[in-house]
């Protein structure tokens, strides 16, 4: 059995500049023609066209427009763009894809993929798959990353020091910098709580920053989630279909058995009922080694998802655990978007792993 060496771009200092090198100089068109029966799964959030930037301490959350347009334009010139659906059920029958398959996929749920993405794809006539958490649709609640970021974002407060279980959280927060540098600590330490704890700490937080938790209309354009009709209306194009992706978007493995399987029986509920059709497909919130368990996946199974997709970047190989398949994530330029869906970023990775290791022996 050969056991595929795979490597983070996330662990690549000069991701750039290697990616730059890949795409410019034809390695990547070459490393096009190695790629096995595999597919390339993309992972996107919001877009953004910059007109709200000024009110969000978390861009790299929202793709740019316009590399979200050069994205669309190289994927529909150089590569084949399937619906993940097609993609998952000939990986299940053991089907091969056609050469160089991509998919593309948007967690979350937010009004931008509607507003700014869904004209681009129509244009390509590229087909998406979009995660959407039911609740945030629904407008039930907040998302609790949103709630952190407007809280740095709005205070008054110019430092934070407070204790949240047992963890002293001080912070200077004088600048947008140091904003940025405060929550991007502070989401870290709140995502390994578990869910009721990390709920509690969030509410104390914004309570500290002298804010109440921003809803609906309080957002600014780019964290609000679309409608359900929005939803629908892409959908009924046929170009883009919904998985699943939670009820409130807690990290499953942080909470208890009978909370995963409220958040996933409400995803699909909610989903089936607002767009008359069962999800197939789901997404795991974080979707990081550790972030959902076995009972996670055979809560899944039992609700009927058939493929669940976390943030393990790879591409999606035969024989792969339908409950635990790998997504990239957001390209940051177009360069890096083609050294990773040629391939020739994962052999690049792979060769030094390989290397690393002959080094240590
Ligand atoms: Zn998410």
């Amino acid at each position: 059995m050969v056991i595929p060496l795979r490597g983070g771009l996330s662990t690549l200092a000069l991701g750039p500049v290697v990616a730059a090198f890949f795409a410019r100089t034809g390695i990547a068109r070459i490393a096009r023609r190695w790629r096995p029966s595999d597919a390339c799964v993309l992972t996107f959030h919001g877009v953004r066209d910059g007109s709200d930037d000024d009110q969000l301490l978390d861009l790299d959350q929202h793709v740019h427009i316009a590399l979200f347009k050069q994205v669309c334009a190289h994927l529909a010139a150089n590569y084949t763009v399937l619906p993940l659906a097609e993609i998952v059920k000939a990986r299940a029958s053991g089907r091969s894809l056609p050469a160089q398959t991509v998919a593309i996929t948007f967690d979350d749920g937010y009004a931008s993929n509607h507003d700014l993405a869904f004209p681009v794809l129509k244009e390509h006539g590229l087909p998406a798959t979009i995660f959407a958490t039911a609740g945030y649709l629904d407008g039930r609640i907040s998302l609790w990353f949103h709630r952190i970021e407007m809280a740095f974002a709005r205070t008054q407060m110019v430092h934070l020091d407070t204790v949240i279980h047992g963890e002293t959280l001080k912070f200077p927060l004088g600048s947008r910098e140091e904003r940025i540098t405060a929550l991007g600590a502070v989401t870290a330490q709140l995502k390994k709580l578990p869910t009721t704890d990390m709920l509690e700490g969030l509410a104390a937080i914004e309570s500290t920053l002298g804010m109440s938790p921003a809803m609906g209309p309080q957002l600014p354009p780019a964290l609000r989630p679309m409608s359900w009709d929005q939803a629908r209306e892409m959908q009924a194009g046929g170009l883009i279909e919904f998985g699943g992706h939670t009820d409130t978007h807690p990290i499953l493995a942080r909470c208890t058995e009978a909370q995963q399987a409220e958040e996933i029986r409400a995803s699909r509920e909610r989903l089936a009922d607002e767009l008359g059709v069962q999800p197939q497909t789901f997404a795991y919130t974080n979707g990081k080694v550790g972030d959902f368990t076995a009972t996670t996946q055979r809560l899944l199974k039992e609700e009927g998802f058939t493929a669940a997709f976390t943030m393990l970047e790879s591409f999606l190989l035969p024989g792969d655990d339908p409950l635990m398949l790998p997504r990239y994530g957001c390209p940051s330029s177009c360069d890096f978007l083609e050294a990773v869906v040629s391939g020739s970023m994962a052999r690049f990775l792979s060769l030094r792993k390989i290397l690393g290791l002959v080094r240590a022996a």
